[in-house]
């Protein structure tokens, strides 16, 4: 069973591809851990991709679909897999969608991790983060018993750049010019589910599980 995840940064479907990884066994496809992985081992693509990255240029689609191409053909991914963080644009989703008809494949389901931007923009900027164990704390949802220190080590808690409000509003604004068209996309051929991101972590994976097994 082929899965997109789609959603926006904070939505939550990252944590939740994890959840349905473990207990389906289908594997979770990141582009940057692939691109990160073809690099590190030199392959044709990576080497290319590589080429683009230390110019400071994006990676093109075609090396990109070309990665997931390779990854999607070895054996852990024969029953299944899912894309979290891809397609992003529409141009991406109709090149996967070329690419896995040669491979006689298709996307079962796209999934959207709904949530609007004010809980997205509260949940995010909240966080605060251990840069000593890499714990997480919320500093209204999950709050260090000491502000400001991590309850497992002790040492100073810090918001990272990519949790600060106006770095969120940014990603943000990408997100609903170029990815939430791509849930149109899927809605058009009739495989877009929604979900309720705002809802607890539990009840979002009982969605999920109940969606993927009907
Ligand atoms: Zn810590």
């Amino acid at each position: 069973m082929i899965l997109v995840f789609l959603g926006p940064p904070g939505s939550g479907k990252g944590t939740q591809a994890k959840k349905v990884t473990a207990e389906r066994g289908w594997p979770q496809l990141s582009t940057g851990d692939m691109l990160r992985s073809a690099i590190a081992n030199g392959t044709k693509l990576g080497l290319e991709a590589k080429s683009f990255m230390d110019r400071g240029a994006l990676v093109p689609d075609a090396v990109v679909i070309g990665l997931i191409a390779e990854r999607v053909l070895s054996p852990d991914c024969k029953a299944g897999f899912i894309l979290d963080g891809f397609p992003r644009t529409i141009p991406q989703a109709e090149a996967l969608d070329l690419m896995l008809a040669e491979l006689s494949q298709k996307v079962f389901m796209t999934v959207l991790f709904d949530i609007p931007d004010s809980e997205l923009v509260s949940r995010l900027s909240g966080r605060r983060t251990c840069l000593k164990c890499g714990a997480m704390y919320h500093v209204v949802a999950a709050s260090p018993k000491v502000e400001g220190i991590c309850d497992a080590c002790g040492a100073g808690l810090v918001q990272r750049d990519d949790d600060k409000e106006d770095v969120i509003l940014k990603r943000l604004a990408v997100y609903h010019a170029q990815t939430a068209p791509v849930a149109g996309y899927y809605d058009s051929q009739r495989k877009l589910r929604k979900l309720d991101a705002r809802l607890p972590q539990t009840e979002v994976l009982g969605h999920l599980k109940s969606l993927i097994s009907n």
